[in-house]
């Protein structure tokens, strides 16, 4: 079989070969096989996130929007109120839900290259006290941005509001404690850092939180709290379950834990995150943040000012080398993105790298070097 595109992207991501095997078989949902590996999954998640003690994982079928418009309407109550911090496309996403399903909500909004506003949100937990929530992004996957969830965390309890945190983009990767860090939901997805295959996402969700929850959902299909009675009550998905996805989600997960959990997984991925940056600084490429600012998860590139460089060229010659990078999203500046995760490491990275140059060269461009730098 010929080697795939490399996916330097968001998602979905590149897997191993040992995690696309593990699909090679068919799993009655009733079956005992299936029902085990579903559990060690959910297990695995919430050790990951060190939340034995106060935590449960609840699956849902579909992308990861799917899993964040579930908690989103399962946690907040039909007459609760929500605080959503706001730097990038992902926070908006939860905004343009809650219109959708009719919760009420305010937002702080900061410059997408400018993490969340603490001190704006203490005012607004100060003045306005209907909130119940504080909606936000570890990761706003839009910059790369990685958001302080420590100190989001701490005024969100010291106002004893509820927290309720998208990780979908650093979940694995990026250690979060629920021992340090005071949640009541984190969303994330089987095919971010973990590494398994799209389909999925999941919820950890504090089981006192969970345990006041009934009938919030608007939605039987999202409905978590029904999907966690369900799955408590007979170890089943209410629904027919993504076998082969829960199947590989399996398999990289216990490559995760082999190759040494999310310690190690930061590190390949920090390693990733300075192989492109370098490089590409070395070429006259600027980044949109600061290194203080940068997750180690997807890096945005300020678009070149030489005439030369054409991005949807670029874009296609580099496809067809092999590596497939990101348009960006952003709104602030013209920029593209490459991501650091999946399983890809330093040989790959340097060989974007290197196809990179080939490709400037070939373009005529002679640096990288931004508009207005
Ligand atoms: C990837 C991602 C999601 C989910 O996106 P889907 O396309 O629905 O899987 C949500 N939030 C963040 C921050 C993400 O990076």
């Amino acid at each position: 079989m010929s080697q795939d595109p490399w996916l330097l992207t968001p998602g979905p991501l590149s897997t191993t070969a040992q995690t696309k095997e593990a699909m090679l078989h068919d799993w009655g949902s009733r079956d005992a096989s299936f029902i085990e590996m579903n559990a060690r999954v959910r297990d695995a998640v919430v050790r990951i996130a060190d939340a034995e003690d106060s935590h449960t994982c609840i699956p849902l079928q579909g992308s990861g929007t799917f899993t964040v418009e579930a908690a989103l309407c399962t946690l907040i109550p039909k007459d609760g109120k929500a605080l959503i911090l706001i730097n990038g496309a992902y926070g908006v996403r939860m905004t343009k839900i809650l219109d959708y399903v009719g919760r009420s909500y305010v937002v702080n909004q900061t410059p997408e290259d400018i993490p969340v506003d603490l001190e704006g949100l203490e005012l607004t937990l100060n003045d306005d006290k209907d909130i119940t929530h504080v909606c936000v992004i570890h990761c706003e996957t839009t910059s790369g941005i990685l958001n302080p969830m420590a100190d989001v965390s701490a005024i969100t309890k010291k106002h004893g509001r509820s927290l309720i945190i998208d990780s979908m983009s650093a979940f694995g990767a990026i250690p979060i404690s629920a021992k340090e860090i005071t949640f009541d939901a984190l969303m994330a997805s089987s095919n971010k850092c973990l590494e398994g295959i799209p389909g999925m996402g999941f919820a950890i969700v504090r089981i006192s939180a969970l345990e006041q929850c009934k009938g919030n959902s608007h939605s039987l299909s999202l409905d978590l709290y029904e999907q966690w009675k369900s799955m408590e009550a007979n170890k089943q998905w209410r629904f027919t379950p993504p076998t082969h996805v829960i199947a590989a989600f399996d398999s990289a997960i216990s490559q995760f834990e082999a190759a040494g959990g999310v310690a190690a997984r930061n590190k390949r991925y920090s390693n990733n995150r300075r192989i492109i940056v370098d490089g590409m600084r070395e070429l006259g490429f600027e980044t949109l943040l600061g290194d203080n600012l940068q997750a180690p998860i997807i890096v945005t590139f300020k678009m070149p000012a030489d005439t030369n460089f054409v991005f949807d060229d670029f874009y296609n010659d580099l496809k067809d080398a092999g590596y497939i990078i990101y348009p960006g999203k952003l709104t602030v500046a013209p920029s593209f993105r490459i991501g650091c995760i999946g399983n890809l490491g330093e040989r790959e990275m340097n060989g974007a790298l290197e196809t990179i140059k080939t490709i400037l060269k070939k373009m005529g461009v002679t640096t990288g070097v931004p508009a207005n730098s």
